[in-house]
């Protein structure tokens, strides 16, 4: 057998267990090799037979004195079931799917079962528990004093179909099979040497089956390294190649930025003018900038944005503007209006439902719908130098006479691949790119995922900001906090409500049922709390037009209330807006939140957010303390990574990561040394001629990992 070998050739499948490997994508054994367990159990938390209550996971070692396959659920699932003793008590343990577990036990083998003890029949029992140390007791070792015994149980995650113990006792026989001997290592064997890291196959039998916790560990922190290596390798590759295009050098006026300053209500600020001087410098050069603009919610990143394509218009050239949402495109476009109206600039929008052009034919004064081929024409006339849009601006369709400048809003929605699209928009050159985001990412995760690009930071919020006043609400004072709001409301300000889901709780979900749905919560409001304000909704599920009535109602004050899940989430601005509840709040990450409560930091008025949880559990209610405490989002985001809470996972997830890779991410050190590698390598090697394994395991992380 080979490690390209199919699973469903090496052992035998069942329907429900081969469902469960495809859904988690797992084919060959090389794939069932690189499933690494979560957790590992020690076995030295033993328990006594009589101690055992519903709801612990416990490990348990006993004689078998009953072993019996059956069927459950009215005849349709196979059940493995054995009763086993101790000196204490009695108690049975049930492998549903897997009858098989019990046929290798006989009455009087001494086994050791690990895992959930859940109640079955009014007694306690042991469902789908793991097998451990069947083996060595069948061999009459001693389970006690044998050197030899592994002491920690792999825990593997768990899927509707396969339990943690299918996945230990498979992968064991692999292991015993050798197969894991017969994959090439591809990290280069010096980068092993300089960080101490095990090899290939040591670092595989470590991490499913180590005999101490410092070999799971090191087993651990390779596969982590090598996670954000390749992601860093991946990285460079794509900056690599992407400066390779050249770019029309554009000179700004500085009597264009000047003019566009001026022209706003605000005086900038030091930040941004230092990042617009930056960009200028950019633009100046004919290799194109790849430049990130990081500022936290209201730092005022469309004004530099604004600002510089304003100045690059006026310079002969086109510009894009890139948004993550329709609601976000067409409220741009809407600024972008403004912004150029005076010089007699056309400006026009493409979303996938809809095309507009400012101004239009009969009213100078109005934007027009048009149709996409019309308004594709004139862009690749060059007639409309100034393009707002969402996805749809990358499609191929779209070309540009000499697109020169292409920004990103809110990048962290888009991905490596829709920037290189970009690239072939600007007739053969590359557009100088500029990305933005508001979602506070810790440093690591920012070396990491942002690797090709060049960082700008505004880190100074406009004057005369005062920052949130941030409550954690508690179930009793609920009623107050209406009464609180209702004064506020009556003065004309207006609130959010965000609900973490969108519709009726599954009640199938026990967690999910106290969880605030954003209908039934528009509902309650309208009918029950301020039956005197007019409630708006809005959430992913509604039509783009009727998501647009909805943020329109809500922008010119037509709706006090805005309930709506979490789509609210990035830029929107709606400056009497004072107000936000958030429901639910330990379902968001922490850098999430404190971006929900960014969309009432918008104008001068004292703005306030009321923080509701479900969950009474001390730690959340810690992690939600820390919103009342922390400066920033990145500081949040940081916490969110050391606690790992919701926000931490989600953001690996976001990008790709793994939970392992996200421990690579929590250490600074690695982070540091994978770049150094990933950079050395790209830079002598672009290609990865001279390290095809490397290339090759590229190729197929770039196809697994999705980078965007
Ligand atoms: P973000 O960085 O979150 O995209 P915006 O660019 O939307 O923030 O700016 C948030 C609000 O702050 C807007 O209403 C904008 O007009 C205002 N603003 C931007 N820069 C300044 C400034 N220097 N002084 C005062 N207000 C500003
Ligand atoms: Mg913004």
């Amino acid at each position: 057998m080979t490690p390209t070998d199919l699973i469903s050739q090496r052992f035998r499948l069942k329907d429900d267990q081969k469902k469960a490997l495809t859904r988690l994508g797992l084919q060959t054994l090389s794939d069932l090799l690189f499933y690494f367990p979560h957790r590992y159990q020690h076995q030295g938390e033993n328990k006594e037979i009589k101690d055992l209550v519903a709801g612990d996971t416990a490990t348990v070692i006993g004689q078998v004195i009953k072993a019996e396959t059956g069927k459950a659920f009215r005849q349709k699932t196979p059940l493995g079931k054995v009763t086993i003793k101790d000196d204490t008590g009695r108690i049975k343990a049930l492998w549903f799917h897997q009858p098989y577990l019990a046929k290798k036990l006989a009455v009087g083998d001494v086994v050791c079962l690990a895992g959930k003890v859940s109640e079955r029949n009014g007694e306690p029992a042991l469902i789908n528990p793991s097998l451990s140390n069947a083996d060595y007791a069948k061999r009459g070792a001693s389970l006690f004093n044998d050197g030899q015994n592994p002491s920690l149980d792999p825990i593997y995650p768990e899927t509707k179909g396969i339990n943690s113990g299918w996945f230990n006792y498979h992968i064991r026989q692999l292991l015993a099979d050798k197969i894991h001997e017969k994959i090439t290592d591809s990290l280069p064997t010096e980068m092993i040497k300089k960080y101490h890291l095990p090899i290939l196959k040591t670092a595989l039998v470590w991490i499913h089956q180590p005999k101490k916790v410092g070999d799971a560990e090191a087993a651990r922190k390779r596969f982590a390294f090598t996670e954000v290596f390749l992601i860093q390798l991946a990285r460079s590759q794509a900056r690599q190649n992407y400066r390779q295009a050249k770019s029309p050098a554009i000179s700004l006026r500085q009597k264009d930025i000047t003019d566009f300053l001026q022209r706003l209500p605000f005086k900038p600020t030091k930040a941004q003018k230092k990042v617009i001087a930056d960009i200028a410098t950019d633009l100046k050069k004919d290799e194109p900038m790849m430049r990130l603009l990081e500022g936290d919610v209201g730092s005022g990143k469309t004004a530099v944005a604004a600002a510089t394509a304003y100045a690059v218009v006026l310079a002969g050239f086109e510009v894009s503007y890139m948004a993550p949402t329709e609601i976000l495109a067409k409220q741009h476009f809407e600024s972008f209006i403004a912004y150029f109206a005076h010089k007699n600039i056309q400006v026009g929008l493409i979303t996938g439902s809809e095309c507009r052009k400012f101004p239009s034919k009969v009213n100078q004064e109005e934007h027009t719908h048009i149709s996409r081929p019309q308004l594709l024409k004139w862009v690749a006339d060059g007639q409309i130098p100034i393009l707002v849009g969402t996805h749809s601006l990358i499609q191929k369709s779209v070309k540009f006479k000499d697109l020169g400048y292409a920004i990103i809003d809110e990048q962290h929605r888009f991905g490596v691949k829709q920037r290189a699209a970009l690239v072939k928009k600007g007739s053969g050159r590359a557009p100088h790119l500029l990305s933005m985001t508001a979602t506070p990412i810790p440093r690591t995760l920012a070396l990491t995922v942002y690797g090709d690009l060049d960082l700008s930071l505004l880190d100074e919020m406009p004057a005369g900001r005062q920052p949130v006043i941030t409550k954690i609400v508690t179930a009793d004072k609920r009623e107050a906090m209406y009464e609180e709001i209702r004064q506020k409301l009556q003065t004309g300000k207006q609130a959010f409500v965000i609900c973490p889901r969108i519709d009726e709780p599954d009640p199938g979900k026990a967690r999910a049922l106290q969880a605030k749905s954003a209908r039934t919560e528009a509902k309650r409001l309208a009918d029950r709390i301020f039956p005197e304000f007019p409630v708006g909704l809005v959430h992913g599920k509604l039509k783009p037009s009727e998501k647009e009535t909805a943020m329109k109602d809500f922008a010119t004050g037509r709706t006090k209330i805005l309930v709506a899940t979490s789509v609210v989430e990035v830029g929107v601005n709606v400056p009497e807006a004072t107000i936000i509840i958030i429901e639910g709040a330990e379902r968001f990450g922490l850098a999430q939140l404190h971006q929900l409560r960014g969309r009432v930091m918008r104008s001068t008025d004292q703005a306030y957010c009321y923080i509701l949880s479900d969950s009474q559990a001390t730690t959340s209610l810690k992690r939600l303390k820390a919103l009342t405490e922390a400066k920033n989002g990145f500081e949040l985001a940081e916490w969110d990574l050391s606690l790992r809470g919701p926000g931490a996972l989600a953001a690996g997830k976001q990008w790709g990561i793994s939970d392992l890779g996200m421990e690579a991410i929590k250490n600074l050190k690695m982070v540091t040394a994978a770049r150094t590698e990933a950079t050395a390598i790209i830079t002598t090697d672009p290609e990865l001629t001279k390290h095809p394994t490397l290339l090759k395991l590229l190729e197929t992380a770039n196809r697994e990992i999705h980078f965007e």
